[in-house]
């Protein structure tokens, strides 16, 4: 099967940020996990560079619009290697051959009737750089740009859109997945359930002239949209590459739910009145506030992807953006809740399980993954899980949940943590009778990692090639692995030679993420199921480090609420001074229930700032295998500050 992936050209009037990232770094996923199904794949992105907002901002840089156009283009192709985004296109509306395509096009729609010249007159937003209707006027003002548009009226071509209106709602209808999800679906057909007015596609030159020229009247440019969505076409070959009649039929637009009517309205139609067939999914995404903000200019919270990069690290950035966000919702950005994933998903989770699995098989096999003997047991509810894994995580990835595809995946990093502590790999070492039964559970470990690293190589490529270098797969060999032929338990080569390497995922200290945290810092808020590994010892720990915690009795005495963070609470404990803690447990407790309650709480942890807070030490709670949490108590009641030992 064949796939044609595409981002929207962005447009050249600022440079790249969190929004653009995202779009095209969900389309980069999406190109390597349908690769990863074996399929043909080809993924495009670009630049939209025509219009008067460009103009104006070349007049005010001094420079011509075509060498400004060209500035910011370079931002944006730059700023997709380091984020590990692979695009096989990347296309410029000033590229000749996409002039030459929407030359060719308005042509053929200017001949068979569908583009009139008339005379428009009306409210034009030059931050839209469209006419907008009454309708869409907030106070008067275009909610978009918080400026009122100006009337203007003048001789314009139009698009015979309207024509073309049943048959869209007829399209849109009997194909359900057409636009996804739902909601975007449902927006439109209620748009569609108004007449749909013609488009206005030109602008005349004497008021712009950066543009492409209309073929059929040398005093107009062609207006922004009925430009910039061609490239989707031109950007294949469009009409005679073999490309073009091997992807058009396959083609899948990723965009951002601001430009949905232009997709979802003027591109169908377009499409139909230049005689081919519509694309055939459109899936549109939410926008990411800024710890809790819109993201502006105006208020200056704008995130810039290489910042980001270089705080976190390309694959942190990548797992965050798929993992928090429920496609086609919006979701929420901050420095603490990207920094709370990695300290708690990958370091402590994903980090923690690959490196206590390694340490093991390094200490206890020789450093070659052993091979198993006759399961028991936990060992095929462990490669139950991992293969039912990623039959659910493929489904989710096909409908672009990708959270709940990684919610799959550390559902079974979960489990493969606790395997560990049950099945006590390092009691079975010193038991020479019990080789088999160790060998087995190494064996088991190896090859869930093995499927946890496959899966994740959409996601997180770095990391997934870490991973696979380490469990002894070349890398070159890796490369060409899929889910289809390598997607099944056992694949795993007894024999093969492990490679301890560094840390995946060195934990980040909240004041200063670019440095990796000391270990036990305050970030985890909760105990797991799991010990942490210890060096050379397989997570024992002597009862010298038991002692160093300081782990006391502490009852709460207030809670409330932490502005902008929906998982803090601030807690006033008795410990038995009064002292100020933050847990990470406002999903699972309301403040008003905690008062009273007596928890454990490690009392030496160095305090930590969370959300502006300075918390002093962290009360521990337990955390199941579905993420639901629950706090540690006393069967009776204890006095505050009495040791817990
Ligand atoms: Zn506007």
């Amino acid at each position: 099967m064949s796939l044609y992936i595409t981002t929207p050209i962005y447009y050249v009037n600022a440079r790249p940020h969190l929004g653009h990232a995202y779009t095209t770094i969900v389309a980069d996923t999406y190109s390597r996990f349908r690769r990863l199904c074996k399929e043909d794949v080809r993924f495009q992105t670009g630049t939209d560079e025509h219009g008067d907002k460009i103009a104006e901002a070349a007049r005010a840089a001094g420079i011509p619009p075509k060498e400004y156009a060209d500035r910011i283009s370079k931002l944006f192709r730059e700023a997709w290697p380091p984020l590990n985004i692979e695009p096989d296109t990347f296309i410029r509306t000033t590229d000749t051959h996409h002039i030459r395509t929407v030359q060719n096009i308005l042509q053929k729609v200017h001949d068979q009737g569908d583009i009139y010249l008339g005379s428009y007159s009306g409210l034009y937003c030059r931050g839209c750089e469209r006419f907008l209707t009454e309708k869409e006027l907030v106070d008067g003002n275009c909610p978009d740009h918080q400026a009122a548009p100006q009337p203007i009226s003048e001789s314009n071509y139009f698009f015979r859109m309207s024509r073309y209106q049943e048959w869209l709602i007829d399209h849109i209808n009997k194909n359900p997945d057409f636009i996804t999800p739902e909601r975007y679906k449902n927006e439109v057909l209620s748009f569609l359930s108004e007449p749909l007015e013609d488009l206005c596609i030109s602008r005349p030159k004497s008021r712009l002239d950066w543009g492409i020229s209309l073929p059929f009247d040398a005093d107009f440019v062609t207006y922004v949209w009925f430009d910039a969505l061609i490239n989707y076409l031109s950007g294949i070959g469009y009409p005679d590459d073999e490309e073009f009649s091997h992807y058009w039929g396959v083609a899948e637009h990723i965009i951002a739910k601001d430009i949905l009517k232009p997709h979802a309205i003027y591109w169908p139609t377009m499409l139909r009145a230049i005689g081919l067939a519509p694309f055939k999914r459109l899936h549109v995404h939410g926008y990411w506030n800024i710890n809790e903000a819109k993201m502006s200019k105006s208020i200056g919270n704008v995130v810039r992807p290489e910042t980001l990069c270089q705080d976190f690290g390309v694959d942190t950035v990548r797992y965050f953006l798929m993992r928090e966000m429920s496609f086609g919702l919006d979701a929420s950005f901050s420095d603490e809740s990207i920094i709370a994933r990695r300290n708690s998903d990958l370091a402590n989770d994903l980090g923690n399980l690959f490196s206590r699995a390694l340490t093991m098989i390094n200490k206890f096999a020789k450093g070659t993954v052993p091979a198993p003997a006759d399961p028991e047991p936990p060992d095929r509810e462990l490669a139950a899980a991992a293969t039912d894994m990623v039959a659910s995580y493929t489904d989710h990835m096909k409908t672009f949940a990708f959270n709940r595809a990684l919610q799959e995946v550390w559902s079974v990093i979960s489990l493969a943590n606790r395997y560990i502590v049950t099945s006590e790999p390092w009691v079975l070492a010193k038991a020479p009778a019990k080789t088999t039964r160790l060998q087995t559970v190494l064996y088991h470990l190896a090859e869930t990692l093995r499927l946890i690293g496959l899966v994740l190589l959409p996601v997180m490529p770095e990391t997934s090639m870490k991973m696979a270098t380490a469990l002894g797969m070349p890398p070159e060999a890796f490369k060409k692995h899929n889910l289809i032929d390598h997607g099944g338990w056992g694949l795993t080569q007894p024999g093969a030679k492990i490679e301890l390497g560094a840390s995946l995922f060195p934990r980040l200290d909240k004041e200063n993420p670019q440095k990796p945290a000391a270990p036990q810092t305050q970030e985890k808020q909760t105990v797991s199921a799991v010990p942490p590994a210890a060096a050379g010892d397989a997570g024992l720990i002597s009862f010298d480090d038991f002692k160093n915690l300081d782990l006391r009795v502490a009852e709460i005495k207030a809670a409330e609420k932490i502005d902008r963070s929906d998982r803090l609470l601030k807690l006033t404990v008795l410990a038995p001074e009064e002292r100020t803690v933050v847990a990470g447990i406002a999903e699972y407790y309301q403040p008003q229930e905690l008062v009273g309650r007596q928890v454990i709480l490690v009392a030496n942890l160095k305090p930590a700032k969370l959300m502006g807070v300075t918390s002093h030490g962290m009360i521990l709670a337990a955390r199941d295998e579905n993420g639901r949490l629950t706090l540690s108590a006393f069967a009776d009641s204890a006095t505050p500050g009495s040791k817990v030992s």
